[in-house]
């Protein structure tokens, strides 16, 4: 049977909103936080002597659904090193066109290299400039950092390096993975 007080019902639905507090967020001018853990652009670590915690592994290119990561691997040498492992990524892009920021390259990371901020503002105007480098996602250098190419400075040996602190360069009590925003997640 038709039910002739269906329309009704349905602007009933309409009223109950008109009534309700409005939420909207006059973006750009008012930016609200993002929750701590939100999945904004990546970026690249460093340990604390400077060196980039990326061992060019690919991994994280492997892991990512959308085939945003482009990395290219090269071998450290004693004369230059780059990161504390045999290989660093000589080249890294994200090309945010594609990445939908699922977070699976984070997952996929052996080494805590990549993490993600809580930057959300990616939109731009062209291509070329979605695809971001190595040169922009790396974290800038802390004071007491030094720019790689150099030796690892954490420890004579892999175990002290990797313990961080056997040369006093990083504090025992530093304890961090090197994210250096906080944003890591
Ligand atoms: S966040 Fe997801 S889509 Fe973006 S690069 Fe990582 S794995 Fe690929
Ligand atoms: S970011 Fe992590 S997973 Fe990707 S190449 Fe570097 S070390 Fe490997």
């Amino acid at each position: 049977m038709f039910d002739f007080l269906n329309p009704i019902k349905g602007f009933g639905v309409t009223f109950r909103q008109m009534l309700k507090k409005v939420d909207t967020v006059y973006y750009p001018e008012e930016k609200r936080p993002t929750a701590p853990r939100f999945h904004g652009r990546h970026q690249l670590n460093r340990w604390p002597d400077g060196l980039e915690k990326c061992i060019g592994c690919e991994l994280c290119a492997w892991a990512c659904p959308a085939d945003a990561i482009f990395v290219e691997g090269a071998d450290n040498t004693d004369d230059e090193r780059y990161s504390p492992g045999e290989r660093y990524g000589r080249v890294y892009q994200i090309n945010y066109l594609r990445c939908i920021l699922c977070g699976l390259c984070v997952e996929a990371c052996p080494t805590r290299a990549l993490t993600m901020t809580n930057e959300y503002e990616l939109a731009d105007d062209s291509r070329e400039s979605l695809i971001w480098t190595k040169e922009q996602l790396v974290v800038p250098l802390l004071p007491g950092m030094e720019a790689p190419p150099h030796p690892m400075r954490l420890g004579e040996t892999e175990v002290d390096y990797y313990q961080l602190g056997a040369s006093g360069v990083a504090g025992a009590d530093h304890g961090d993975d090197g994210d250096q925003d906080g944003a890591g997640q």
